[in-house]
Formats: C-alpha cells, sequence, structure tokens
C-alpha cells in the first residue's frame, strides 16, 4: 500500500497547514521507505504468498523490525523529535502520528505477518486483517482515501492565501501521483 498512505498524508494537510506537504508525503511512508535497505540486507524481507505470483497483496512482509508495532512507535517517535527541532513541537507531533498512522493502515491490509515486538521477540501472535486477501476491494479503499485526501487538501489550499490555481495543480499532480502508484502497485511492479 502506497497511495492509501498518499491519500491519508494529503488529508492531513489540510489541517496541519504548516507542516510541509513533502514532509507528511516522506512521513506516511517512512517506515516503508527505511524498510528498503534493510530487505537489501536480508535483515527483513518478503515472500509470496504460496500458489500466487506475488502481485498487489500476495506477499507475507516479514518486516519485523520497521513495521513491528513496537518499532513502528520507536521510528514515528523519534522522527517526530526531529521533525519537532525544524518546525516546532505540533508539527513533530503531526510527523510523528502520521508516522505511525502507517502501520495502523498496513495492519487493515496485511495478512497477519505484522509482529507486535521487533524481531517478532517472544514469538506472540502477528496481526493483520487481511483486507490484501480480497484486491479490489483493497485498491478501492487505497483509491477512496486518496481521493477524500486530495479533496481535502484542494478545499482547504483553495480556502488560504495559496492562489487558486497553484493548489488545484498540486491538487491533481497528487491525483495522478495517487492513481500511478495505484496501477503500479496493481501490476505488481
Ligand atoms: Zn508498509
Amino acid at each position: 500500500m502506497i497511495t492509501g498512505h498518499f491519500g491519508l498524508a494529503a488529508g492531513v494537510k489540510s489541517f496541519a497547514r504548516p507542516v510541509p506537504l513533502w514532509a507528511l508525503m516522506l512521513a506516511t511512508v517512512w517506515l516503508d521507505i527505511i524498510f528498503v535497505p534493510l530487505l537489501a540486507a536480508h535483515i527483513e524481507h518478503i515472500d509470496p504468498v504460496p500458489g500466487t505470483k506475488g502481485g498487489y497483496g500476495e506477499g507475507i512482509i516479514h518486516a519485523d523490525y520497521t513495521h513491528s508495532l513496537l518499532g513502528a512507535l520507536i521510528i514515528a517517535g523519534v522522527t517526530g523529535l526531529l521533525a519537532a527541532r525544524w518546525w516546532g513541537r505540533r508539527s513533530g507531533a503531526v510527523i510523528g502520528a502520521v508516522v505511525f498512522s502507517h502501520w495502523l493502515l498496513d495492519l487493515t491490509v496485511h495478512r497477519a505477518d505484522l509482529p507486535l515486538l521487533p524481531g517478532n521477540l517472544g514469538h506472540l501472535p502477528r496481526v493483520g486483517f487481511g483486507l490484501w486477501k480480497y484486491p479490489w476491494l483493497a485498491a478501492s479503499v487505497e483509491a477512496a482515501l486518496m481521493i477524500i485526501g486530495t479533496v481535502l487538501y484542494w478545499r482547504s489550499a483553495r480556502s488560504t492565501r495559496a492562489p487558486g490555481r497553484r493548489a488545484a495543480v498540486t491538487a491533481a499532480v497528487m491525483g495522478l501521483v495517487g492513481a500511478l502508484t495505484l496501477a503500479l502497485d496493481l501490476a505488481g511492479i
């Protein structure tokens, strides 16, 4: 899931005006960005669901550090504290919350592969509501998040001092990025 996360970030921008949009976009996929080098280093990995090609929603994701509940909370807390140094406390709290929102959104779509503790310490049960078992439903939720987020962003940007045309262009670009990431995700790229 990338598009759904972007949609949420766009929606957050509509009421957290002082936080730059790029920072919210980065924060919303921050756990996945940290996941990439760990994936390359074989510390975290993805296995296709048995009997599938490993396309959209067909992965068992062993991101046992970045996507563990405690790991996500720690990453969100540290990122929020760093952001607070640049943009102040309130914006830092918003960034931290957006970083953690990634785990909550992933929780809805992931098959039960998200551990509670880093490295799945103590072998506690893994969690995930498994919406990815119904790919079109999951994709529809992602698209809905993107549409709602983009509309919220556009409406709030239009009502501020920002020139209406710029707000419309940014909203359109976000909508396009959302559509593109969803299309790539569905194509299994
Ligand atoms: Zn993720």
